[in-house]
């Protein structure tokens, strides 16, 4: 196995962790299980921080726990807002409230939701989340001591750090491998709420830091000095997204319990594509076989995605060079496929899946086929039957229902996308 000698190895156990996939609703859900979770963490209406997401019911939060428990997938709760004096009654209803539910542990960072779960619930599992800043092994053992079991660290550690913790810690440590970042301590942030009156710390985010900015001289309102550093001016903020596929094998050996993945608010296609790979990239490193050209591939995979710049983040900045995170060519995000469609049912009369289109697409275009644990495949359209009409039709717009009989069978979880 290739592990890259730069860096020292602390701990004797090389452990594959569990992947832990988000989900902003039941249906991206299925996708994350199909797709290869080993957990799943969502959030309610309320108290976790991605409010502007969609979200589960408590209604709905019962039959994600069902579905992901008979498929062996774990499911945490996520409630890691800051809390209020004002909104301790109300929590403490809400915590109430899904009691019942057999979550596999509940993500906290105020320590008010980890007093009233553990007095609530006593048996539920807690996880410290990222936006406590845990940042040494005192602070890990300081939550073990009051009854945690995994915390989240601070996304802003090195390599060599995160080993030493988990070395000296006496619970689980879990790291984000994945997704966007923030360019404040582990989310703790008031850029938002001091420009837009949505506050990060309660899942409202604005994403401010990705706005574009000028400097002002107090007595020249209406001049806006630019700070560029490159035509478009300078995104002095603004962060690229965390990518740790190629040290996977690295963080394997460093023994964390746990690998995350960021985006409660990403679609399906999003969540199915990222835990394919990282899903991949697990079982070969358990295998033997993440070499250079694997890791290459499963690489292009996740370019293919909608993403901003790439980065390895704070935990392998070469040499503390911050411009690394921040050098951001792309402020934008980087888009070279477009999620073209799903499954929406299967019709028994045709005895084929019936595809919804999610945006438009043509008869001649290449679309890749998209399964649970197989590797993408790719056809060029020569006919597509519009399912209301019966029709041959040479354009599908977004909602249209087809049935395309080349794609012969496929799974109901399959997903296809066109590239731009
Ligand atoms: S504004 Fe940017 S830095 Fe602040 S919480 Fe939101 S994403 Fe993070």
């Amino acid at each position: 196995m290739e592990i890259n000698k730069k860096y020292k190895i602390y701990n004797n156990k090389f452990n594959i962790p569990e992947l832990c996939v988000p989900a902003g609703n039941l249906n991206i859900l299925k996708y994350a299980v199909a797709y290869g979770a080993d957990a799943v963490y969502i959030g309610g209406s309320r108290y976790n921080l991605r409010s502007f997401g969609e979200n589960f019911s408590i209604t709905e939060f019962k039959k994600a726990v069902t579905y992901a428990h008979e498929r062996n997938v774990k499911i945490y709760l996520t409630l890691n807002a800051i809390i209020n004096e004002s909104e301790l009654a109300e929590l403490k209803k809400y915590i109430i409230a899904i009691s019942k539910i057999e979550f596999d542990a509940v993500i906290i960072s105020d320590p008010s939701v980890f007093e009233i779960v553990k007095d609530l619930i006593p048996a539920m599992r807690l996880h410290i989340s990222t936006q406590a800043s845990i940042s040494n092994s005192i602070a890990v053992n300081f939550w073990a001591r009051l009854g945690a079991q995994r915390v989240n660290l601070a996304r802003e550690l090195s390599y060599e750090e995160i080993s030493q913790i988990v070395k000296k810690s006496k619970i689980d440590i879990e790291v984000f491998v994945h997704g966007a970042l923030c360019i404040s301590y582990s989310g703790r942030c008031m850029l938002s709420k001091y420009l837009t009156g949505r506050d990060a710390n309660k899942g409202q985010c604005s994403h401010t830091c990705r706005w574009k900015y000028y400097l002002m001289e107090e007595k020249r309102p209406n001049m806006f000095l630019p700070v560029d550093m490159d035509k478009r001016g300078t995104y002095i903020y603004n962060s690229r997204d965390l990518c740790l596929l190629e040290k996977l094998e690295l963080i394997c050996k460093s023994g964390v319990s746990s690998i995350k993945i960021e985006g409660r608010m990403k679609t399906e296609n999003y969540v199915a594509q990222v835990t394919w790979v990282y899903r991949q990239a697990l079982d070969m490193v358990k295998s033997g076989s993440f070499t250079a050209e694997n890791k290459k591939y499963l690489l292009e995979e996740l370019d293919k995605t909608t993403h901003r710049s790439f980065t390895e983040g704070f935990m392998f900045l070469p040499n503390k060079k911050h411009s690394e995170l921040t050098g951001n060519d792309n402020v934008g995000y980087i888009k070279k496929y477009r999620f073209a469609g799903s499954v929406e049912f299967f019709s028994d009369k045709y005895g084929i899946n019936i595809i919804k289109a999610r945006n438009q697409f043509k008869k001649g275009q290449t679309l890749d086929l998209i399964q649970p644990g197989k590797k993408p495949s790719s056809i060029t359209l020569k006919s597509i039957i519009n399912f209301n009409t019966l029709k041959e039709v040479d354009v599908v717009n977004t909602n249209d229902l087809v049935i395309i009989n080349e794609l012969g069978n496929f799974d109901e979880f399959s997903l296809l996308r066109v590239k731009l």
